[in-house]
């Protein structure tokens, strides 16, 4: 963003946050070249355009339908109605265009997801979390499949298209 006092492009946000009920994302800034600091308002329509870096280092626009869809898939026959999941949908986007101006790791989106599932619904949430969780931490996984005394991720119908579908092109399924 172009310094409004020395006119150069080269500047660091101090700090970011929603304003006006979350219609638009305030960044506090400060150059790098004349230290001075200034506040820029970006509309969240604007905003979203952010890159996602996927596991595989391809770079791919945000796409809030796919986010969507794939909590949808995780509330599969659960009490979570479409608006709840728009609710998310809204919630977790929110968090993403404050806390990321630029660019974000499609593994960053799905912990964000994952810990905004846990609040909601247990079950949608380890099915989610379990894709975006079993190659770092698959002990975690089932520890806490164990804990909620629920079915294995894997016994739920559509659970393999959620890993399909999901971002990681060069995961293997049985890995
Ligand atoms: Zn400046």
């Amino acid at each position: 963003m172009r310094c409004p006092f020395c006119k150069e492009d080269d500047d660091r946000v101090i700090d970011s946050r929603a304003s006006e009920g979350g219609s638009s994302i305030r960044r506090r800034r400060e150059c790098q070249r004349c230290g001075r600091r200034y506040t820029t308002y970006e509309h969240v329509e604007d905003a979203v355009k952010l890159l996602v870096i996927k596991r595989d280092g391809l770079r791919v626009p945000y796409d809030r339908e796919r986010m969507r869809e794939g909590i949808r898939r995780a509330a599969f026959k659960r009490p979570i109605s479409s608006e709840r999941i728009d609710q998310i949908v809204d919630e977790v986007e929110e968090w993403l265009v404050v806390n990321h101006e630029k660019e974000v790791s499609s593994q960053t989106i799905g912990e964000r997801i994952s810990s905004v599932l846990r609040r909601v619904d247990p079950v949608a949430y380890v099915r989610f979390a379990s894709v975006y969780r079993r190659f770092q931490d698959v002990g975690e996984f089932i520890e806490e499949a164990r804990d909620l005394k629920e079915r294995s991720a894997a016994d739920i119908p559509g659970q393999q298209d959620l890993f399909e579908e999901n971002d990681s092109g060069s995961v293997k399924r049985d890995a």
